[in-house]
């Protein structure tokens, strides 16, 4: 048997972590905005070399796409609370769990289609 469906509570504490989780990426997102700026040809920053730059510029890019799937999840929860969607898997319409919902509340499948997603994914 799959997980329960989510009580009215559980959805109303879960909106609220996404509400707080949007407010933190986006506030990481406009941070990070700095360090994602062009590596300028004759940048020296302290003993950083220009490659060390461009590699530490690489992962602060990777980052905030990252943040910016997360945050595009999130949206898309919160559009399903609104319409009553909210925990149930965009694939297979199961309830995803409030366990799963707790670790990661912006989660759009349930724990088996992810798994199956990923392995398609790398097959
Ligand atoms: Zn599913």
């Amino acid at each position: 048997m799959g997980p329960e469906e989510l009580t009215d509570g559980q959805i109303d504490e879960l909106r609220l972590r996404l509400l707080a989780l949007r407010a933190e990426l986006e506030a990481q997102q406009a941070q990070a905005a700095d360090s994602t700026k062009v590596v300028a040809p004759d940048v020296a920053i302290g003993r950083l070399t220009r490659l060390d730059a461009m590699q530490q510029q690489g992962m602060a890019i990777e980052e905030r796409r990252r943040r910016e799937v997360r945050l595009q999840q999130i949206t898309g929860a919160l559009a399903a609370v609104e319409s009553a969607d909210y925990g149930f898997c965009r694939r297979c319409q199961e309830p995803i769990g409030y366990k799963r919902l707790t670790a990661k509340p912006e989660s759009p499948f349930c724990m088996p289609c992810t798994d199956g997603l990923e392995r398609g994914l790398t097959a």
